[in-house]
């Protein structure tokens, strides 16, 4: 399991950050996080591998978030980077996103006259405001889209298990943005605890079995043997937790699914950086820089320290960074200033914090 960053700007990128976009690897499936404009030629330049992409999940439908997702669908299922010949996947390309994802593709590609090889469908996590049925467009499905995208309403303000299979399973809670916007916390399920082999070999040795037993009691089994005895498997440890979140200015809406995440990705747009920063306004103070933030829907690094605490999170990564600070491997001042940054949120968290650099890898 490792995410891979394709950009972290926020509202205008530079030449060192793309929009947002990031690639969660997951076994050989790639599931995508936004897709902002210019997100196929960062994938391009990264070891992400474009026909790999079977989900996609978009937190707001804000430009900087969406831009890119017409002409990535165009890349992706037109069988750009697809998989050889008789090894085609059946699964269609599921996107998930908020009330207007599905209008804003089948628009984007119909008056594009966008034909695709590939199979899409867009499901759309509605809140109590959205309408609970419906496109929201009167345009005709196109060629290439699946009629059974489904509308999934919330339940206890929350969106439970959108998508789970027997290894993963992702949940989304509305969290608080300028515009309805979505944060997903994605669940391994409990996996087999490692296994100390002396403790069964004696076993083995007097019923007289194969040690290849090991590897079915490894995955989870206990084995029965003609004496009676009962091997049983290691105790299941908890699967690791990661939460993504999308724009937001008070995510606290997540906080019940989001609780004890190996991993949080949260924004951090704007900060003061008093003598780090030498673009610092003198009228500027920590509350009136956090206050504008706030207005504008966006979070300091102090706000993210914050719910990275309150969650109890083992590691912080911030992202979306304002076109004031670029990649830190830019030149020094860049460095100290990403570095001012970092403490921010350390200050109020205590923990690990990253920031998030475009083609930045994580392992989790
Ligand atoms: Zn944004
Ligand atoms: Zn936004």
């Amino acid at each position: 399991m490792d995410i891979t960053f394709l950009g972290t700007a926020s509202a205008q990128p530079s030449s060192t950050r793309n929009h947002s976009s990031l690639a969660l690897r997951l076994g050989s499936d790639v599931w995508l996080f936004d897709c902002g404009e210019a997100t196929q030629h960062q994938i391009q330049k990264s070891t992400v591998k474009m026909g790999r992409i079977k989900k996609i999940f978009i937190t707001h439908t804000h430009g900087d978030h969406i831009f890119g997702i017409i002409p990535l669908l165009s890349s992706r299922l037109n069988g750009a980077g697809g998989l050889a010949a008789g090894h085609e996947d059946p699964r269609p390309l599921e996107i998930y996103g908020p009330y207007g994802t599905r209008a804003y593709i089948r628009t984007g590609l119909t008056y594009t006259h966008t034909l695709l090889n590939s199979p899409y469908v867009v499901h759309e996590l509605r809140t109590l405001s959205d309408s609970q049925d419906g496109d929201n467009t009167n345009l005709q499905l196109n060629p290439a889209e699946l009629p059974n995208g489904r509308n999934i309403l919330q339940v206890d303000g929350l969106w439970e298990a959108i998508f789970a299979d027997a290894s993963v399973s992702i949940s989304a809670a509305p969290i608080l943005h300028s515009v309805p916007c979505i944060g997903y916390v994605i669940t391994e399920a409990p996996v087999p605890g490692k296994m100390d082999p002396t403790q069964y070999t004696d076993h083995l040795t007097r019923n007289n079995v194969p040690r290849s037993v090991l590897g079915r009691i490894q995955r989870g089994e206990s084995i029965e043997l003609l004496d009676g005895t009962i091997l049983q498997p290691p105790p299941r440890r908890k699967g690791r937790k990661l939460v993504i979140l999308g724009d937001t200015h008070d995510p606290s809406a997540i906080a019940p699914l989001a609780m004890d995440a190996d991993l949080l990705i949260h924004e951090a747009t704007n900060a003061h950086l008093p003598g780090v920063d030498p673009n610092t306004k003198d009228s500027d103070t920590y509350e009136t820089v956090e206050a504008r933030a706030k207005s504008r829907g966006h979070s300091t690094p102090q706000m993210a320290g914050v719910f990275a605490r309150r969650i109890r999170a083992k590691k912080l990564v911030l992202n979306h960074f304002s076109s004031r600070y670029g990649s830190a491997y830019q030149c020094q001042e860049a460095m100290y200033i990403m570095d001012g940054i970092r403490r921010l949120a350390v200050s109020e968290y205590g923990g690990e914090v990253i920031n998030a650099e475009d083609f930045m890898s994580i392992y989790v």
